[in-house]
């Protein structure tokens, strides 16, 4: 298949099977709002939806196209929970704030499926999805993860599965045994944010694509201003996570922006595709640098991993996350990659999401931690909650404790880069 060529879209699978692409005009001129949404991701669109849906007049600000960033290029696997288990998350505060967070996680991905039935968006929501388990002494986490959601969370769809079971699932001799959930899921990225624009327009958002937010004043109303418009606004809504940037140095240091890299193979064939993966559930693994992957319904592999912490991408990404996929499945070597592409996604300290306020009036979310599909689009749905007055949820995400990078903005690269080093040289071992 030849890529499609779209202006300022990467070329990725996802755009070259991408569902009804539209062009929203840029920003010209000066507009009033009661809320300005700077990005047009899962996080921007969901909450500009969200606030339309409640009656407030949106303007949403998109730097490129919807879509151009993480939001249209990630691996499409929908986690159950937060990046953190609640394992984890137990421990850390308690059964109580644990339950909250899990529950918040399982609307999560209820509002997603219920906007795909909503808004008929088309982008291949397929259920499912198993944990590899790539060290022996991971092992009984399974169990113990099924348990403690069986009996506390009231979850029973997860079960642990021995390594006999997991060779069924999937062609590999990486994995030591998985946890398989049959209520994770996965979907097309792309066109689920595709579809969640045309929702949001349908319901009176005014999306505006190249239009890149230059500044917004600190005042109420604020004046967010683009090199062609400005929008005069009660609220900001920040949505720009991993592309952020410099835009704005109050919530920059409390993240870390990471490049991860995908490929798509050729098409394998369906009868060798099955052989691969026995299903179209995604797939993961326990590393530190996690490998992800699935089949498209084109029956190709679409594989997942490898990143690097720096600003710019390897010059041949295909072949920087061809060992990571060839490390699982070795029987792949004779097989095309015909699609490799990188974005931008990013992290927090404790991989729990950064979602607040700042004075006088700006919301922001960022900081998923590759658990962004889920957690960015219900963060949307609170801030619109909170902006339209009922804060509950978003109160509770607010409280989460969330560090700053040490050395912030300027020196948190060379520490950070330290750190994934160990923990990815500890993956091997
Ligand atoms: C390769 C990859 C694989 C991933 N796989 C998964 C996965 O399988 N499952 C999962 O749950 N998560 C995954 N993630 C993470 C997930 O994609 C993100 O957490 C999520 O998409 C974040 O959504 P967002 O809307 O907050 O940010 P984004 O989708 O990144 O959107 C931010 C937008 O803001 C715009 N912007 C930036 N600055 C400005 C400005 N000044 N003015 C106007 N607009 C601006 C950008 O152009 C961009 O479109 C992955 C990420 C990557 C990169």
């Amino acid at each position: 298949m030849t890529p499609k060529i779209c202006e300022h879209y990467p070329g990725s699978y996802y755009v070259a099977t991408a569902d009804r692409m539209h062009d929203y005009p840029a920003l010209m001129g000066a507009r009033r709002a009661d809320v300005c949404v700077i990005g047009g991701g899962f996080t921007g669109l969901s909450a500009a939806l969200n606030l339309a849906e409640h009656g407030m007049d949106v303007v949403l600000l998109e730097a490129e196209r919807v879509g151009y960033g993480a939001s249209g290029r990630c691996g499409g696997l929908i986690g159950s929970g937060q990046r953190k288990d609640v394992l984890e998350t137990e421990q850390l505060f308690g059964y109580e704030r644990s339950r909250q967070l899990w529950d918040f996680a399982e609307a999560a991905k209820t509002e997603i499926r219920s906007r795909i039935a909503k808004h008929d968006i088309r982008c291949d929501l397929q259920k499912g999805q198993l944990v590899g388990i790539h060290k022996k002494r991971h092992v009984g986490w399974a169990r113990r993860l099924t348990d403690a959601l069986a009996d506390r969370y009231d979850y029973p769809h997860t079960r642990a599965v021995g390594r006999d079971e997991v060779r069924e699932f999937v062609a590999t001799d990486d994995f030591f045994a998985g946890l398989y959930d049959s209520e994770a899921a996965t979907l097309h990225p792309l066109n689920y944010t595709l579809g969640l624009a045309r929702a949001a327009g349908a319901a009176g958002v005014t999306i505006c694509e190249r239009s890149r937010v230059l500044s917004y004043t600190k005042s109420d109303p604020a004046i967010v201003t683009t090199a062609d418009g400005s929008v005069d606004a009660n609220f900001v809504v920040l949505a720009c996570n991993g592309y952020l940037g410099r835009l704005e140095p109050r919530v920059a240091g409390k993240i870390m922006p990471i490049n991860n890299f995908m490929i798509a193979t050729e098409p394998l064939g369906e009868e060798r595709a099955r052989q691969l993966i026995n299903g179209r559930f995604g797939v993961h693994d326990t590393r530190f640098v996690v490998d992800y992957f699935r089949l498209s319904n084109d029956h190709r592999l679409l594989f997942g991993g490898g990143e690097n912490y720096r600003r710019g991408f390897p010059r041949d990404i295909g072949a920087f996350v061809r060992p990571y996929m060839l490390r699982l499945f070795p029987q792949l070597a004779d097989v095309r990659t015909e699609y490799a592409w990188g974005g931008t996604l990013s992290v927090t300290v404790n991989r729990l999401p950064h979602i607040g306020r700042l004075p006088p009036n700006l919301f922001f979310a960022q900081g998923y931690s590759g658990h962004g599909i889920s957690i960015a689009n219900f963060a949307g749905k609170v801030i619109a909650e909170a902006i339209t007055g009922t804060a509950g949820r978003f109160d509770v995400f607010a409280e989460l404790p969330v560090r700053t990078f040490p050395g912030g903005t300027l020196l948190r690269y060379p520490g950070m880069v330290l750190g994934m080093l160990y923990y990815s040289l500890k993956d091997r071992l």
